[in-house]
C-alpha cells in the first residue's frame, strides 16, 4: 500500500481519553475511532490488525476441526427464555423490540442459537462430535465500557461450541481447543498463560482462561513458585494456616468514635485478623446481602455473588445502610437488627476463637466473639487470597499475585443448555440423550491490543510480524531523488507483487523527521530507509522496529533478499512457546 494513497491519519498527542498505552496508540497510530462509550469504527489499519488475529485464530480452529458458521447476531427472546438467561443474564444483555412489539436480543454470545441448530440437524450419536464456531460481532453493555478494544461495548469475538455425546467426549474437544488456543497466542506473539477461572453467567464446569500478562491487565492472577497452578483471583484458594486464639468470655466493650475496624481494633490492642468486618450488598433483584469477613482481608465480589447467587453486586450507600437499619462502623453478626438481609461469612470465620465484631450499636463492638457460640451463618469461600499464603494444590508452595488481560475463556458446559433447551440426539440404543456441550471464545480486538500493552515503547506500537498491519515498511527519504524513488517503486513492487508480501511504501513528499516518527508510532517490524548518501553508496538501511540501534547496510541488489530472510526469522521466532 503507498501511504499516499492510504487513509492513516495519525495524531501526534497523547489521547486524554485513554488510560493505558494500548489505546493511546491505537487512537494515536489512525487503527481506530470512537463512535460512543465502547464502540469504535476499526480503520483500514485497525481491520488489517484484525483480520490478521482473525486468520489465525481460524487456521487453528480449523486444523482443531471445528467448521466456521456465521450466525445471527440478533436472536429472538424465546430462545433465552428457554434457556433460563433472559432473567439471568442482567443489563448487560441489550434487548431490542421489532416493529410488532416482539422482543429480540443483540447477542452477546451464541450458546442458545447454536444449541438451536444443532438440535435441529444432529439427531443422531452418529453426527457426533462437532464442534463449531464463528467470528462475528458480540455487543455487551458493559457497565463500564474502557481501554478501547479492551472492554468495549461492540467488539468481535471468535466463539466456538462443541458437542458430544457424553463426557469423555466433551474432554477430548475441551483439550483440542485448549491445544489450539496455545497455538493461537503462540503465533499471535503474546507472553500468556492459562490459568483456572470463575464460570461465571455461562455457567458450567471447568473453565480456564488465557491471560496475556500486563501489569495494566483487569485481572488478577495467583500463582504458585513451586507448582503449575495458577487461578483467577475470582477463584483461587489457598491454605492459611493461622491460630484460632483463645476462647474466652464474650464482652460489649465502648469504642467511642472508632469505625474502621483498623481504627477499632488498634484501639483494643487486638490483631485485624481477630476481627470481622461487615461489607453489605445488594443484587440485581435488590436483595440485601452482608458479608462477613476477618478485618484485614478484602472480599471478593464474585465469589460473593456466586456465594449467594446473584449476578451483579453493588454497595450499599450509607443512605441505605441507614434504611436498612444498620449501623454504619458497628455493623455485627450478634443480634443481626435486620431479618431480611441474608448473612454470609467466610469460612475462615469458623476457625477464629476470640473476634472483635461491631454490637450494632453506636460506639461499642464486642470482643472475644466465636462463630458457632455467638453467632453462626452459612459459610462460603468470599475473600481475596493473599500473598505467600500457601499453595491449595502442591500444600507447599506459595503464592504471588501478577495481573493478566484475558484474551481468551473455555469452558465445559456440561449439560446446563442442552437440558434447558431439550437439545437430544438417539445413542447407539436408540435412546434420547442429552448433548455435553463445550464452549471457547476469543476477543479478537482484545487480543491484538493486548499484543500493544505488551510490545511497544516511547515511540509508539512494536507490532509481532504475525498480526502486523504491515509486515514491510519502505520509507525513500528523499523524494525529489528520481533515481532513489525508482529503486523504491521497483522494491515495493516487487514485494507486493512478486512476493506477495505487504508493504507500507510511505512515498508521501514529508520531511523524513515525520516520515520516520508515523512509521515507528505504527510499529511494523522491517524497516528499509533509502536515503541519498546511502543510495549514492549503492547500499539501503534495514532495521527492526523492536531495535533501532541496530541498522544494517545491506548492498541495494541484496536488499530484497536480506529482508525476506530477517521476515521468516521473526516467524520463527514464533514458533518458540511463549507461554510463561
Ligand atoms: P470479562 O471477565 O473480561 O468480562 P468474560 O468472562 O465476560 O470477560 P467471555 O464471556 O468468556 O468473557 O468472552 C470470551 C472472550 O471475549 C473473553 O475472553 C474476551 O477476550 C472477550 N471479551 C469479553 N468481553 C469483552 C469486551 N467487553 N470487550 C472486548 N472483548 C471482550
Ligand atoms: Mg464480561
Amino acid at each position: 500500500m503507498r501511504y499516499s494513497e492510504s487513509f492513516i491519519y495519525t495524531l501526534k498527542e497523547d489521547q486524554k481519553e485513554a488510560a493505558i498505552v494500548s489505546h493511546n496508540l491505537l487512537l494515536r497510530g489512525g487503527f481506530i475511532s470512537k463512535l460512543a462509550s465502547g464502540i469504535y469504527n476499526y480503520l483500514p489499519l485497525g481491520l488489517r490488525v484484525i483480520r490478521k488475529v482473525s486468520e489465525i485464530v481460524r487456521q487453528e480452529m480449523n486444523a482443531a476441526g471445528a467448521l466456521e458458521i456465521l450466525m445471527a447476531a440478533v436472536q429472538p427472546a424465546e430462545l433465552w427464555i428457554e434457556s433460563g438467561r433472559w432473567n439471568d443474564y442482567g443489563k448487560e444483555l441489550l434487548r431490542i423490540k421489532d416493529r410488532g412489539d416482539r422482543d429480540f436480543v443483540f447477542g452477546p454470545t451464541h450458546e442458545e442459537v447454536v444449541t438451536d441448530i444443532v438440535r435441529k440437524f444432529a439427531k443422531s450419536y452418529k453426527n457426533l462430535p462437532v464442534n463449531l464456531y464463528q467470528i462475528q460481532t458480540k455487543f455487551r453493555d458493559e457497565l463500564r465500557p474502557r481501554f478501547g478494544l479492551m472492554r468495549g461495548r461492540e467488539f468481535i469475538m471468535k466463539d466456538a461450541y462443541s458437542f458430544d455425546a457424553d463426557e469423555d467426549g466433551m474432554d477430548i474437544s475441551y483439550l483440542k481447543m485448549r491445544d489450539a488456543y496455545f497455538n493461537i497466542f503462540r503465533r499471535c506473539g503474546l507472553a500468556f498463560r492459562s490459568v483456572e477461572a470463575d464460570t461465571g453467567s455461562i455457567g458450567g464446569k471447568d473453565s480456564e482462561e488465557f491471560m496475556v500478562l500486563s501489569s495494566t491487565g483487569e485481572d488478577e492472577i495467583v500463582v504458585c513458585d513451586s507448582c503449575e497452578y495458577s487461578a483467577n483471583t475470582e477463584r483461587a484458594e489457598s491454605i492459611t494456616q493461622d491460630e484460632p486464639g483463645t476462647e474466652k468470655e464474650l464482652r460489649k466493650v465502648e469504642t467511642p468514635n472508632k469505625q474502621t475496624i483498623k481504627d477499632v481494633c488498634e484501639f483494643l490492642d487486638k490483631d485485624e485478623q481477630f476481627s470481622a468486618k461487615a461489607l453489605v450488598y445488594k443484587n440485581e433483584d435488590g436483595k440485601i446481602f452482608c458479608f462477613f469477613v476477618e478485618g484485614d482481608d478484602e472480599l471478593n465480589e464474585i465469589k460473593a455473588a456466586r456465594a449467594t447467587g446473584s449476578i451483579e453486586l453493588t454497595m450499599l450507600t450509607d443512605e441505605e445502610l441507614e434504611k436498612a437499619g444498620l449501623l454504619k462502623g458497628y455493623i455485627g453478626p450478634i443480634d443481626f437488627p435486620n431479618k431480611d438481609i441474608e448473612i454470609v461469612c467466610d469460612k475462615r470465620l469458623k476457625n477464629r476463637n476470640a473476634l472483635v465484631v461491631g454490637a450494632n450499636e453506636e460506639g461499642y463492638h464486642f470482643v472475644n466473639a466465636k462463630f458457632g457460640r455467638d453467632f453462626k451463618y452459612r459459610t462460603a469461600d468470599i475473600r481475596n487470597v493473599k500473598e505467600n499464603e500457601i499453595c491449595p494444590r502442591c500444600k507447599s508452595g506459595r503464592l504471588s499475585k501478577i495481573r493478566g488481560i484475558e484474551v481468551g475463556h473455555i469452558f465445559k458446559l456440561g449439560l446446563k443448555y442442552s437440558k434447558a433447551m431439550k437439545a437430544e440426539f438417539l445413542d447407539k440404543d436408540g435412546k434420547t440423550q442429552p448433548f455435553y456441550m463445550g464452549c471457547y471464545g476469543i476477543g479478537i480486538g482484545r487480543t491484538a491490543q493486548a499484543a500493544i500493552e505488551q510490545n511497544n515503547d516511547e515511540k509508539g506500537i512494536i507490532w509481532p510480524i504475525s498480526i502486523a498491519p504491515f509486515e514491510i515498511e519502505i520509507v525513500p527519504l528523499d523524494s525529489k531523488d528520481i533515481g532513489l524513488v525508482n529503486f523504491c517503486d521497483r522494491m515495493y513492487d516487487y514485494f507486493e507483487n512478486t512476493l506477495g508480501i505487504e508493504v507500507l511504501y510511505d512515498d508521501r513528499a514529508e520531511r523524513a523527521g515525520i516520515k520516520l516518527n508515523d512509521m515507528d508510532l505504527i510499529g511494523i517490524p522491517i524497516r528499509i530507509v533509502v536515503g541519498k548518501k546511502s543510495f549514492a553508496d549503492n547500499k539501503v538501511e534495514v532495521s527492526l522496529r523492536r531495535n533501532r540501534n541496530d541498522k544494517t547496510l545491506v548492498d541495494r541488489d541484496a536488499a530484497i533478499e536480506y529482508v525476506v530472510e530477517l521476515r521468516e526469522k521473526l516467524y520463527k521466532e514464533l514458533e518458540k512457546i511463549r507461554e510463561v
